[in-house]
């Protein structure tokens, strides 16, 4: 169920408005650069950059996809973990089709989900040697405020390979879990203890002022979303099964709907050769 409150949901739209007011858009140059995403889970490619990489394969840039973990947490009490494990691969890889990147080009390093901060100095020496192999000059990586702890790892991850390799590179933050953030979101549509929406806020807020670079993305929702769609596991509900959650569910709607505006938004970070 979407916030019905015409109130709260005309302000949400003067938010996200003047965050894609203020954002510098990608140019043809931009566009057409060599680029990595890195997903922490499989389906985290398609809601932070699934417009961009559509816009990306347009115009024949290479687009690789990495996974660093399995998403086998997902449902964990109902299916196993190597069913869940089969499921996500298979997904990811259909999604990344209807995104335009071959199969060749994805890449599963199945570091366990939810456990990644675990391996850490596997996925920097995996992460450093794709890098290396493939020399993106953009990469797409998680935010590190306001997220997922597999996430927070992978920006970590991410950042450190860049490092290590001292290639000069473009980073491109993108955020998933902290659209949950006031003002990305709504702030009354759950009760929350006023530290916690203090907190929130503040995390919301400093998006707000970091998150300056777009990609304009109106023409290619349908395929974004028929992309989303191909991870079945997040977005429907198995065999009716009231327990399994999916994407929809979270904030009755008002998540999903952060991914499937005009714009993609992105922190811009530059980093010199090393
Ligand atoms: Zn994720």
């Amino acid at each position: 169920m979407r916030d019905g409150n015409p109130v709260r949901r005309a302000l949400r739209r003067m938010q996200r408005m003047a965050l894609e007011r203020r954002a510098r858009a990608f140019d043809a140059d931009a566009l057409r650069r060599p680029a990595m995403v890195f997903a922490p889970h499989p389906d985290d490619e398609t809601l932070g950059c699934g417009g961009t990489i559509l816009q990306k394969r347009r115009v024949g840039a290479a687009v690789r996809i990495v996974c660093l973990t399995d998403g086998a947490g997902s449902h964990p009490d109902l299916l196993t973990h190597d069913e869940l494990k089969a499921v996500r691969a298979r997904e990811v890889r259909g999604a990344a089709k209807v995104l335009g990147v071959e199969e060749r080009d994805v890449f599963l390093l199945g570091f366990p989900d939810r456990e990644l901060d675990a391996c850490l100095e596997a996925a920097v020496a995996r992460v450093a040697e794709l890098l290396w192999r493939h020399r993106p000059e953009q990469l797409f990586v998680p935010y590190a405020r306001g997220e997922h702890r597999d996430h927070v790892s992978t920006n970590h991850i991410v950042r450190e390979a860049v490092a290590r390799v001292g290639l000069p590179v473009t980073l491109f933050e993108y955020a998933v879990w902290a659209w949950r953030h006031w003002p990305m979101v709504g702030f009354g549509w759950t009760w929350r203890p006023a530290l916690a929406g203090a907190v929130s806020a503040r995390v919301g807020l400093r998006m707000a002022r970091q998150f300056r670079t777009k990609v304009l993305i109106r023409d290619v929702l349908a395929q974004k979303r028929a992309a989303l769609a191909r991870h079945a596991s997040q977005m429907e509900r198995r065999d009716a099964q009231p327990r399994w959650h999916t994407l929809e569910d979270v904030d009755g709607g008002q998540f999903l709907a952060c991914f499937f505006e005009d714009y993609e938004l992105y922190r811009r970070i530059d980093i010199a050769a090393s």
